[in-house]
């Protein structure tokens, strides 16, 4: 029988970037408009990657406006992150912090308001690039982009696991 491991990854962002709306598109396959800003939910979902089964709980956290001190909770326990910002507003690119040598995959999302963008795909891909960590533009209107955050942050928790022997 396949062994079924578990994973926690943490959604972090500045607010109203997208962080519920890119985890209510994993779980439901749907995009909600209205806004209604997160307290702190967790969700739960059995994923497959590969040939191997994982029990991905994610943590969609009240948005930051800084987070430059992370909080004790918001380690321990923690395989990986989902970094977004708005790829409409720089401010919420300015405040993504590193997290270098955690498993991280950085999300520049509302990439389909194309009209809007303050922050260049480039800029994102050579942030990402100076931590080791993984790119990716999303819309969270859409459901094969937003599945993907997911199922790369689950392939680099093991990445990273293996490369620090710890699997
Ligand atoms: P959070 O505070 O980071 O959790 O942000 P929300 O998920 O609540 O989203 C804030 C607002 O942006 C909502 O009105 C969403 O409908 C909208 N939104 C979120 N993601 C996208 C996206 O990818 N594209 C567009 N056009 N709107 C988005």
């Amino acid at each position: 029988m396949p062994l079924v491991r578990h994973r926690k990854v943490l959604i972090l962002g500045y607010r109203a970037v997208g962080k519920t709306s890119l985890a209510h598109q994993f779980l439901e396959g749907k995009f909600v408009e209205c806004y209604e800003p997160t307290v702190e939910s967790t969700y739960n979902k059995m994923v497959v990657v590969g040939k191997d089964e994982f029990q991905l709980q994610l943590v969609d956290t009240a948005g930051q406006d800084e987070y430059s001190i992370l909080p004790h909770s918001f380690i321990i326990g923690i395989h990986g992150y989902v970094l977004v910002y708005s790829v409409t507003s720089l401010r919420s690119f300015q405040v993504v912090l590193p997290l270098l040598g955690m498993p991280v995959v950085l999300v520049g999302n509302k990439a389909d308001l194309s009209f809007r963008r303050e922050v260049k795909t480039d800029e994102g891909k050579k942030l990402a690039q100076s931590w080791g960590a993984i790119f990716l533009e999303s819309s969270a209107k859409e459901s094969q982009v937003t599945q993907g955050i997911f199922m790369k942050i689950i392939e680099e928790i093991d990445r990273v696991d293996n490369a620090y022997g710890r699997s």
